[in-house]
């Protein structure tokens, strides 16, 4: 799995200061001034008056406190994700308020590619066998593929019928964004430990690179969701 940060929202802070007077701390990730600047913008509150909500971090604890989650729907994080199964898209689709440019079967040949495998299969002998049966799925894909083209079924058909034929574990690379609380939303029930490992893995990925670019925005998100209790009950 490769998951690359690709592109994120840059916030314009002289611009801002010279309309608002807002000087935002110095050093302070765009993503998060701009949740900053979008909070105080609602009640013109371009002051630290108050210390707890002086500093970004603790402007952004209060805002995630009292839910305010709209301020963290201006900045968004665009991610190039590559070798996924399609179980993996299957669930990461589920996410409405993302938004998704994914490859397609139909055009893309799914020849010369290795599975995604599962965590839990990892390192077994069931790898081997997922690796085998992978490639036996692709040369079936391959035959039908091109027993169909042979009939004279345009190629764009004859693979979207071929790719009948291919796993769950077929690997798939997508261009995914979403704004910051959408983020937060996936984070929440995909960086969890009821969640698919496979998931899981993405999750922690992306929630990696959100840490860099938003720390205080994501400040509340520590170990994998549910870990503590499973510990704590132990
Ligand atoms: C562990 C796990 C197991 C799952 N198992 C299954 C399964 O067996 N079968 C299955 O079909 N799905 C399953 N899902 C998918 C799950 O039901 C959700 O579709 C998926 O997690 C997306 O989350 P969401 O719908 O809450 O929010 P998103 O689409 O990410 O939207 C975020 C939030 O926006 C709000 N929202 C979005 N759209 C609406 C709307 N139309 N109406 C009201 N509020 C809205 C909600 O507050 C929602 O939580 C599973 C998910 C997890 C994490």
């Amino acid at each position: 799995m490769l998951v690359e940060l690709i592109a994120s929202t840059r916030f314009d802070a002289v611009t801002f200061q010279e309309a608002t007077g807002f000087q935002s701390e110095p050093w302070t990730p765009s993503a998060d001034l701009l949740a900053e600047a979008a909070g105080r913008q609602c009640y013109e509150a371009w002051e630290r008056k108050n210390p707890a909500t002086a500093t970004n971090r603790g402007y952004l604890a209060n805002i995630i406190d009292h839910q305010h989650f709209s301020v963290l729907e201006h900045a968004s994080a665009t991610f190039l994700v590559h070798g996924v199964s399609r179980s993996l898209l299957a669930e990461l689709t589920r996410h409405r308020h993302l938004s998704f440019s994914v490859e397609s079967q139909r055009y893309v040949d799914q020849t010369g590619r290795e599975p995604a495998v599962p965590p839990a299969l990892r390192g077994t002998d069931m790898e081997g066998d997922l690796h085998a049966f992978h490639a036996e799925a692709v040369d079936l894909y391959v035959q039908v593929r091109n027993a169909l083209a042979e009939q004279g079924v345009p190629r764009k058909q004859a693979r979207e019928a071929a790719r009948a034929f291919l796993l769950n574990a077929q690997p798939v690379n997508l261009i995914v964004t979403g704004n910051l609380r959408a983020w937060r939303e996936v984070l929440t029930k995909r960086y969890h430990v009821a969640a698919d490992a496979e998931i899981r893995e993405l999750a922690d990925e992306i929630l990696t690179h959100l840490r860099c670019i938003a720390p205080s925005t994501f400040q509340d998100f520590g170990d994998v969701i549910g870990n503590e209790e499973i510990r704590r009950a132990a």
